[in-house]
């Protein structure tokens, strides 16, 4: 099992680890700061130090409970490397993580839609929502309430809870990503937005709505029926 620090800290940039399992094009740390894929959030990407040289990590990805970091040679078990993520592209992750969950809140809480599918990005991320058809009113409104959130400087923080707390505080169509996951996992890591969102999550955030900028909805796309894609980007 890799401890993964983003857990209780988003604004770990760097580690000491020791290499559990090695293999030809990757290895397993005991402990990382980097994200591994998930949650519509991308992989972290950097390099270690390793015995003075630098090797690079392209890719994290967690398959079937394993943080593999794929490198591009074969680093023994037992070696201790040093790792640092690219913080530039991590950080415009974390924004547009914390800019999902905000818009998400917003979009849900004014016009019943929920998230029915999400890919964050670094330059541009989307959004799709059910049932959801805006006309230009709403996308106005819309994003003048989250650039409102932002300008309002609202703590964003991390809280580790039991799965019992996190269904009496949390709204129901905002959990049901996670009722999907197994019912042995008892401990839930909320993400909260003050004032403005509660939502089980794995993946980073930043601290405060200051820090994600104003956004600009910059394409809609019809995705069926009901359905609509927010395609946007931060400034
Ligand atoms: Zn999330």
């Amino acid at each position: 099992m890799t401890e993964l620090l983003h857990m209780k800290d988003n604004y770990i940039k760097e580690c000491d680890a020791e290499v559990l399992v090695s293999a030809e094009n990757y290895i397993v740390l005991d402990r990382s700061c980097f994200y591994p894929e998930g949650g519509g959030q991308p992989s972290d990407k950097g390099f270690l130090i390793w015995e003075g040289r630098k090797i690079e990590v392209s890719r994290v990805a967690k398959e079937k409970g394993i943080v593999k970091h794929y490198v591009s040679e074969v680093i023994p078990v037992g070696s201790l490397v040093h790792c640092h993520l690219d913080w530039d592209r991590r950080y415009k992750h974390m924004r547009m993580h914390s800019a999902e969950h905000l818009l998400s809140a917003i979009v849900l809480d004014n016009y019943g839609a929920e998230v029915a599918g999400n890919q964050i990005g670094t330059e541009r991320s989307r959004v799709d929502f059910k049932p959801f058809k805006p006309d230009r009113h709403m996308l106005e409104d819309i994003v003048n309430r989250f650039n409102r959130a932002v300008d309002e400087a609202r703590e964003i923080r991390i809280e580790m809870t039991t799965r019992e707390d996190m269904i009496r505080r949390v709204d129901e169509r905002r959990r049901r990503m996670f009722e999907r996951l197994p019912s042995f996992i008892k401990d839930v890591r909320l993400v909260v937005i003050d004032g403005y969102d509660i939502d089980p999550c794995a993946g980073t955030h930043v601290r405060n709505t200051k820090e994600i900028g104003h956004i600009n909805i910059i394409k809609t796309e019809n995705k069926g029926a009901d359905t609509t894609r927010l395609i946007f980007t931060l400034e």
